[in-house]
């Protein structure tokens, strides 16, 4: 799950004409940028329910909506859904969904109602809209966009030609970009998203994708094809990395991503993730500025450490990646094999330990890791430390990405996180659903990896193999 920067913010405090009640993240995008659609929390500061998961922000876009429901289109919907079983049916699957994806973030809130809050028939056009970009499956949402749409005209400096999506299937999350091509090559977001299923659940041990873990991430996955779609995206192209990769029943997942995606899965190898992973990091990364508009003093050659759930890449490069190496050490799978208390003992995380620099000694004979003079770390497990770094109140990915985590303090929050018990690390409000088990060995992958490499930072990044996905769909077409 993203997080709301102070520019998103900005932006939804000026759409709205004043700050919004709860934290949100923003889930849809205009073509050039500005928030569409937010997914707020469930609950405001004083915990009372709020029921709006979906909020359409685009002013254009409500205006338009706004004009369809002055012109009486509730009470004719109400009217024919009350005529009109198949649609009532079809509604009330919606309300259902969305009640169930609220659920998500706080399994109570599934008692807050539907689209809205509503529980039954159509109460604002608004909320159904919204409902329709995030990719639920709601009839009355996709009616309203086939009336409302193009809210705005796409302008030259949006770029030419429709939108890439691309999804990674990885062994803890299941994540969405939906992207445009800016016309200095860059990408302008249409949509960023994370939630935790963990299809790797027990793949270590068993080979197998377990079907509970499949039904969880085959739902996340209809949900993104749908919002890819819904924002123009012509197909989706799903890549699926370690535990899928070892899995030795993935025909139905297959099935599935064929059916939603309307393609094959791809299923790459590591030193693919590897090379991805790279391209997403590093591209525009030399002579970046920071936050404060001043050099970043990230010089090439980068190493891009890549920790996921079942595997952990690295990859070695100045332009391009010229070395790059998969191994079988990620924060899923080193819990599974060593922690079997809550906390971690001192034992299980030394055994840990030892696990990884045997990986490390091997990468060191494998790729010139050593050589590199900028410390690159993508995806989930840098960035939750980073934030917890920052003593974040929210996840916030503007105030993450290109800044640098120092060793010490890296590792200072791995102390920190060793000697909490899964529900505490669960309770940090930077962490999302589903990783505060695992992140205590992610986090110790990626400090053994500063260390072995003799680094005394690394700068994290929130673009990684999506981009890197994303850049390459992009060049293929
Ligand atoms: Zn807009």
């Amino acid at each position: 799950m993203g997080g709301q920067g102070g520019r998103d913010l900005e932006a939804v405090e000026r759409q709205l004409g004043r700050t919004p009640s709860v934290p949100f993240t923003v889930v849809a995008r205009c073509p050039d940028g500005h928030p569409l659609v937010i997914r707020n929390r469930p609950i405001d500061a004083e915990g009372r329910p709020f029921p709006t998961l979906f909020w359409l922000t685009c002013p254009d876009a409500v205006r338009e909506v706004a004009r369809l429901e002055s012109g009486g289109w509730i009470a004719r919907w109400n009217e024919r859904v009350s005529s009109d079983e198949a649609l009532a049916a079809e509604l009330a699957g919606a309300h259902e969904e969305y009640a169930r994806e609220r659920a998500r973030w706080m399994p109570e809130a599934i008692a807050f109602g539907g689209v809205g809050g509503t529980r039954t028939g159509v109460k604002c056009l608004h909320a159904h809209y919204a409902n329709h970009l995030a990719g639920g499956r709601d009839p009355i949402g996709a009616w309203v966009a086939e009336r409302v749409e193009p809210i705005h005209e796409a302008g030259p400096a949006t770029g030419a030609g429709s939108p890439v999506a691309v999804v990674d299937l990885g062994t803890n999350s299941i994540r969405l970009l939906v992207a445009s091509v800016r016309a200095d090559g860059g990408l302008t977001e249409l949509a960023r998203d994370m939630v935790i299923t963990r299809i790797g659940k027990d793949v270590d041990r068993t080979g197998r994708i377990a079907p509970g873990a499949l039904a969880r991430t085959v739902e996340v996955l209809g949900r993104y094809c749908r919002r890819a779609r819904a924002l123009h995206a012509p197909a989706v192209r799903v890549a699926a990395t370690s535990a899928v990769r070892e899995a030795t029943n993935r025909e139905e997942l297959e099935r599935a991503v064929l059916e939603l995606a309307g393609a094959e899965l791809e299923v790459i190898s590591g030193e693919r993730e590897a090379e991805l992973s790279f391209l997403g990091a590093t591209r525009g990364l030399a002579g970046a500025l920071d936050a404060r508009g001043r050099p970043l003093e990230a010089r090439p050659p980068f190493l891009v450490v890549d920790v996921g759930g079942g595997s952990t890449e690295l990859a070695v490069g100045a332009e391009r990646p010229e070395a790059a190496v998969s191994t079988r050490m990620g924060s899923v799978r080193m819990t599974e094999r060593f922690v079997a208390h809550d906390p971690p003992t001192a034992a299980e995380l030394e055994e840990a330990r030892r696990e990884i620099g045997a990986i490390l000694s091997e990468v060191e004979g494998t790729i010139p890791a050593g050589s590199a003079r900028t410390l690159v770390a993508v995806a989930g497990t840098a960035t939750t430390l980073r934030a917890i770094d920052l003593g974040l109140p929210s996840y916030d990915p503007e105030a993450i990405h290109r800044t640098w985590l120092v060793r010490e303090r890296a590792e200072r929050v791995l102390a920190e996180l060793a000697a909490m018990t899964n529900a505490e690390r669960a309770a940090i409000p930077v962490m999302p659903p589903g990783r505060g088990d695992v992140i205590v060995c992610g986090a110790l992958i990626l400090v053994e990896v500063l260390r072995r490499f003799g680094f005394e930072r690394a700068l994290v990044s929130e673009t990684d193999i999506l981009d890197g996905l994303a850049f390459e769909a992009l060049e293929a077409r």
